[in-house]
């Protein structure tokens, strides 16, 4: 078993089954979320029998490093883990402030400069919801994470930061799958990394970003998570958006709109709309002024970013010229909006691509 997959009363049981005093398991939490450790060997705290029991029973990464790339400036480090089972799921690394501060992750130097530390993991191997321009869409669904393999992408990063005197600053569930259709172990992932005896990472550093699922959504917003949510919407007509998200047969814009003004009600937190830039499909002012018309009065944000373009899919990325006059419009509508650009184009770090290239 992973051992990123417990919880800390499951650890507690397992001590106690193994007759340890009770402390021990504040001791392994400690190790494995506070210090780091990535290795049995590590706990020198913990008698040598202990380590052994725990080499032996739990494994501390389940996944072999398939391969990874840098991006030319350094910002972006991406890497491609193979599971057991062979699957192959990504997790992205993006740093953010001056280029020249960055080193290369595995150098060993430190970084001067102050800023973002962002990671993109996946939820799933695969995804079931076929985005048409999404690369992981194209590949399908495999299988579902456990919360011990949406944790160890973050250890893994964090372990990797470490030696530099960097942290992890921010989590986005934004690589591979859909974080609401794996809710439970996503969720569980959150709270285990949370836990302020353990990671303690801060639930406002968190966003989960989600294709519309609307009874998850609500659920999301009964549990009144601090957590930020994204809603990846891409189109502003039903008809448009069903083109190139199959979802929107199950789930109408306008569903998913009234379950984000339910989150809002229950939490009192502004909701990111994603939206990918794509060539004469949804990037003009007809659909922007759409767009802004229905988003009127929601505490709400568009993220807006040129499409990455995938093998399995024809459309384009927008030009830059027509990505501001897209987020003037909505401005001048109201509605904020910023165009990120594309992190590590040339190391295919959009969503799926590497697994993808891997796979074809
Ligand atoms: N399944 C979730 C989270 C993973 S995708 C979701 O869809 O929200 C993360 C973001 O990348 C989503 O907003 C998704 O729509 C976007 N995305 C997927 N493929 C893309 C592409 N080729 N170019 C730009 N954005 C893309
Ligand atoms: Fe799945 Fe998100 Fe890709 Fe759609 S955009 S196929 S929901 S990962």
């Amino acid at each position: 078993m992973l051992i990123y997959d417990l919880n800390f009363p499951s650890l507690e049981n397992k001590l106690k089954e193994w007759n340890e005093p009770a402390y021990r398991a504040n001791q392994i939490w400690q190790g494995l979320y506070q210090h780091l450790y990535s290795s049995p060997e590590q706990f020198t705290n913990l008698s040598k029998s202990l380590r052994e029991k725990l080499a032996e029973h739990f494994s501390f990464s389940n996944f072999k490093i398939r391969t990874y790339l840098d991006s030319s400036d350094k910002s972006t480090r991406k890497t491609l883990f193979e599971l057991p089972d062979g699957n192959l799921i990504e997790a992205v690394l993006m740093r953010y402030g001056d280029p020249a501060d960055f080193p290369s992750p595995d150098s060993g130097r430190g970084v001067r400069g102050e800023g973002r530390r962002t990671l993109c993991i996946s939820t799933q191997a695969g995804c079931a919801m076929g985005c048409v321009f999404c690369a992981t869409g194209q590949m399908g669904f495999k299988r579902n994470l456990s919360s011990g393999e949406i944790v160890a992408q973050v250890m893994y990063y964090a372990q990797m930061l470490k030696e530099q005197n960097e942290s992890v600053t921010n989590i986005v569930f934004m690589g591979m799958g859909e974080p609401f259709h794996n809710y439970d172990n996503s969720m569980a992932a959150i709270d285990r990394l949370n836990d302020s005896n353990g990671f303690n990472f801060g639930a406002r550093r968190f966003t989960v970003s989600t294709v519309g699922l609307v009874p998850q959504i609500q659920r999301f917003a009964d549990e009144q998570r601090q957590v930020n949510l994204a809603i990846s919407l891409h189109a502003a007509d039903d008809d448009e958006r069903l083109e190139i998200m199959p979802v929107n047969k199950k789930y109408k814009i306008d569903d998913v709109i009234q379950a984000c003004k339910y989150y809002i009600e229950k939490t009192n937190r502004r909701v990111t709309f994603e939206w990918a830039l794509i060539h004469g499909v949804n990037d003009t002012p007809e659909v922007a002024t759409k767009l802004a018309s229905r988003l009127k009065g929601l505490l709400c944000h568009v993220n807006a970013i040129p499409l990455n373009p995938t093998q399995g899919y024809e459309g384009e990325a927008t030009s830059r010229e027509r990505a501001n006059q897209f987020k003037e419009t909505l401005e001048r509508a109201g509605i904020p909006c910023t165009i990120r650009m594309r992190r590590g184009i040339d190391i295919n770090a959009g969503c799926g691509q590497l697994a993808g290239a891997e796979l074809s």
